[in-house]
């Protein structure tokens, strides 16, 4: 039996993972899909709020300024990429002003550091590309950007270096409440623990539903799209550049990603509740995010756009995080997380953790080990330490992706870490072959053979991302 069973290894239960596994707890990550990280977690603009803009008082605003406190510490233990750039929010009127003044006040009750509104010139300094008729913004120096799924993909490795297990394409369908304990099926699998924590994303309704006849909250999804720039576009933003919020959220911004290339979105897209995978983009989206963020900066080169892509919001109808043991004995609901989830995720980590261990009376684990092994980045080293590399391991030696640089060597300790890449994307989102301008034209079939090579199975049974993504079929001359 196990103390604590996570359901869902996006961002959030992968953080609850690692934080339970400083503990004397047995856990278990229970995922539908054939990876971590395959829901809202790997589709969103990919920002470490500074957390002036949740209400002060709210789940959020104390959840994201705590995790903007603590994430450059869990970003340098997990090895995971974290830049604290900074953020503007610009307004354009007068309205506007009075916005930056009540976001300056709001950040300031959640003591929120060093924001300032500054003004037009001080905000063309910072960024010579902000539209003409930005007037001034509201800065903000402790905002940054990270990668999300990086972050998960390190979570998880450093919670099953700590002894947790993930069991993935184990798709929760049935709980039944035992009284002290839970069991939880997937229909050909049945397991048993304490304590259920439900980090489910969209479906976090869903599942506890299973378990709750009269549950407290829904979750809709809410689209935005995005168009990513190649990295020749990296520099027309050094910072986050955001409009003015409204009721629909934070604005479609624009902003640079750690691996050097431009994100311009979201917009804001209520779906219904039905429509929980409906992660296509649609030109009529892209064109108003097109607009939106034409409107804050100036000359962005789309012509650079390498991909688009959608990423789902779990709106909760009770419009704050849900975070907390259920009226449900020993069943714990992370539901609702919205942005900014993934900035409030080490704090939410460390919070359940801490709430977890106290009903278990759990102590600390003796020899916990909070680093993570680091991750070789070829095209970060001088000649001499890649000589000596390739001396050792002839694989890093062969160049896999030439967009990104990326050597075999990188993409065959992906695969054998803890939590390693099965799938073309997983080690796209691990070691990024594939990432750059030819999105994996050419490098994609010999990362399927290395794949296949490593994991000693035939290259039909490689897939793309999802369980049914297959990519060949069979041999062309048996055709
Ligand atoms: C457009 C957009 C932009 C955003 N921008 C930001 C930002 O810049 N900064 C920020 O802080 N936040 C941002 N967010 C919010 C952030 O992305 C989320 O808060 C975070 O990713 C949520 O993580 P999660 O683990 O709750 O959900 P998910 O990543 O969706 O993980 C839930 C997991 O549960 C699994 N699951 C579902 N059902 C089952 C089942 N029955 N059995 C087993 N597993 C199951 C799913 O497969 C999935 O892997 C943004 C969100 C969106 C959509």
């Amino acid at each position: 039996m196990y103390d604590v069973a996570v359901i869902g290894a996006g961002v959030i239960g992968a953080a609850v993972a690692r934080e339970l596994t400083k503990y004397d707890i047995k856990v278990v990550v229970l995922e539908r899909e054939n990876d971590v990280s395959c829901g809202t977690t790997k589709a969103n603009s990919a920002i470490v709020h500074a957390g002036y803009d949740a209400p002060y008082g709210s789940n959020k605003g104390k959840f994201n300024a705590w995790g903007n406190r603590i994430f450059g510490e869990v970003c340098e233990a997990l090895n995971v990429p974290f830049d604290r750039t900074g953020s503007l929010v610009c307004a354009f009127s007068e309205e506007d002003l009075l916005t930056l003044e009540a976001l300056k006040r709001n950040g300031e009750l959640l003591e929120i550091p060093n924001l300032e509104i500054i003004d037009q010139a001080a905000l063309r300094a910072i960024e010579p590309n902000i539209s003409e008729n930005a007037i001034a913004a509201l800065y903000a120096p402790t905002a940054g950007i990270t990668e999300p799924w990086e972050l998960t993909i390190a979570y998880i490795e450093n919670a099953m270096d700590n002894g947790a297990e993930l069991k993935l394409n184990f798709e929760v369908k049935a709980i039944e409440n035992k009284v002290n304990f839970y069991t939880i099926s997937d229909g050909n699998e049945q397991i048993e623990a304490k304590y259920v924590v439900n980090a489910a994303g969209v479906y976090a309704d869903q599942i506890y539903r299973m378990v709750c006849d009269t549950p407290e909250f829904t979750i809709a999804p809410r689209r935005g799209q995005y168009y990513l720039l190649d990295k020749s576009a990296k520099g027309h933003v050094k910072t986050v550049v955001f409009p003015c919020p409204s009721k629909a959220g934070k604005g479609t911004l624009v902003v640079p990603t750690v691996d050097g290339n431009l994100l311009i979105g979201p917009d804001s897209e209520d779906l219904d509740n039905s429509q929980k995978e409906a992660t296509e983009t649609t030109l009529e989206r892209l064109d108003l995010v097109k607009q939106l963020a034409n409107q804050l900066i100036q000359n962005i080169p789309f012509r650079e756009n390498i991909t688009t892509f959608a990423g789902l919001r779990a709106e909760p109808s009770t419009g704050d995080f849900i975070i907390g043991f259920s009226k449900v004995a020993g069943f714990y609901n992370l539901a609702g997380m919205k942005s900014p989830g993934l900035s409030s995720a080490p704090a939410i980590g460390v919070h359940v953790a801490e709430e977890i261990a106290t009903v278990l009376s759990a102590q600390s684990r003796v020899g916990f080990e909070p680093n993570r092994r680091k991750r070789l980045k070829f095209e970060h080293l001088n000649d001499i330490q890649r000589q000596a590399l390739i001396k050792e391991n002839p694989a890093y030696g062969r160049v896999i992706c030439r967009c990104e640089m990326i050597t075999e060597g990188e993409i065959v300790d992906a695969i054998h870490r803890n939590c390693g890449g099965t799938t073309l994307n997983g080690i796209k989102r691990r070691v990024r072959p594939g990432a750059g301008r030819c999105q994996g034209g050419f490098c994609g079939p010999r990362v399927m053979e290395i794949l296949a090579r490593e994991l000693d199975v035939e290259m039909e049974s490689i897939c793309q991302e999802g369980q049914a993504s297959h990519i060949l079929i069979g041999k062309t001359k048996s055709l």
